[in-house]
């Protein structure tokens, strides 16, 4: 006989004590009961180290706003945490319909929406997308939306991702990218997204729009007379005023101190734009009324036709003709010319 055979044999033969203690009813009870008891106390420690696990997982996706979010497929069966329903003002737990829900939606991020949904369910795939909803409370937020789609066997089963509350940052992000391209005192546009428009209107060969310059006659009297704030009152004014008469404009913009461009970024005749000149220049003659005091003010204008020319070379060929208005005794403006022929309507 193997040592192998021996062994296994060995072990096949029950310990006297076992034979004893399945035998003794007193025993095997005390002995399941223990091990009943040690089951017991492991549930409750697996069941503890979960709640724990759970508070962590909804202390730290409250403090980040970011919740998570399933939908069954192809039943549409919605599940939500309790950050998400916080998101959009419902209830914790409240029974949820998708259909309904997509209604908070505002149309274009419900749009942009359903076509990403659709596109990862086809190709199995996911998508991330920032969206703006407006809940029942009125409130509006923005979202950022991940998702992904499980399958099983090759079908897809569920849409599941997070959702997080970016409305703070987007808030930050406009306010920056405002702060970059627009003029705080006037509300159009700065120099800087004057030259990159300009820039792309130039690269763009189909472009046969203009670019006027016009300035404001002696400024520098009314903050020297009537101080800087009111000089501030009619820089807004000139501003309202420009935009009204170049409503058709692909950009108005202040570009320095009284200073402003207007770009037009589509074929237009000359004699358009000589009557948007003349019109810029009776829009900005009238009078300023300032309640106790009417101001007169006045601008120059010079306007240069968009052939192909390069960005600098543009504003160059304008300033040439605003300095030719000026020169003109102001209050009117000029046309660029090949050959540096200055035309003049009033
Ligand atoms: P011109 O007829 O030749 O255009 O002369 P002007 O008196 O209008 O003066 P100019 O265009 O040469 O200079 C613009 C003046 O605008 C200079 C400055 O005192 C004033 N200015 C610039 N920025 C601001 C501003 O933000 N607020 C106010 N109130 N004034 C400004
Ligand atoms: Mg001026």
């Amino acid at each position: 006989m193997s040592d192998f055979q021996f062994t296994r044999n060995a072990r096949a033969r029950p310990e006297p004590s076992q034979l004893f203690g399945a035998s003794n009813p007193a025993n095997l009870i005390a002995r399941l009961k223990a091990e009943l008891d040690a089951k017991e106390t492991l549930l409750r420690e697996q069941a503890a180290a979960l709640a724990h696990n759970r508070k962590i997982f909804e202390r730290s996706s409250a403090a980040a706003r970011i919740g998570v979010w399933e939908c069954g497929l192809p039943d549409e069966t919605l599940r939500w945490t309790d950050v998400v329903y916080d998101m959009f003002d419902l209830p914790q737990g409240a029974p949820l319909d998708r259909k309904q829900i997509v209604r908070c939606y505002s149309e274009a991020s419900a749009r942009e929406l359903e076509i990403r949904r659709s596109r990862a369910i086809e190709t199995r795939s996911g998508f991330s997308l920032d969206a703006e909803i407006i809940t029942p409370n009125g409130v509006r937020r923005w979202l950022r939306l991940t998702a992904t789609v499980e399958c099983e066997h090759g079908i897809p089963v569920r849409i599941f991702g997070m959702k997080q509350d970016i409305t703070e940052e987007k808030i930050l992000l406009d306010r920056t990218r405002y702060l970059a391209e627009f003029d705080l005192m006037t509300g159009l546009a700065n120099r800087s997204r004057f030259q990159q428009r300009l820039s792309e209107l130039c690269e763009s060969r189909s472009a046969l729009g203009a670019m006027l310059l016009v300035d404001l006659d002696g400024f520098k009297k009314v903050n020297d007379t009537l101080g800087h704030a009111r000089g501030d009152e009619c820089l807004k004014e000139t501003a309202g005023r420009l935009q009204a008469t170049c409503h058709d404009a692909e950009l108005v913009a202040r570009v320095g101190g009284d200073e402003f461009a207007v770009l037009l970024g589509s074929p237009v005749d000359t004699r358009s734009i000589e009557n948007l000149a003349g019109n810029i220049v009776k829009a900005l003659s009238i009078p300023v009324d300032h309640g106790d005091e009417v101001l007169m003010l006045g601008a120059s204008v010079g306007v240069a036709i968009f052939n192909g020319c390069t960005p600098s070379e543009l504003f160059r060929k304008a300033d040439t003709a605003l300095y030719a208005s000026k020169a003109a005794g102001r209050n009117t403006f000029r046309i660029f010319d090949a050959g540096v022929e200055m035309r003049r309507r009033k």
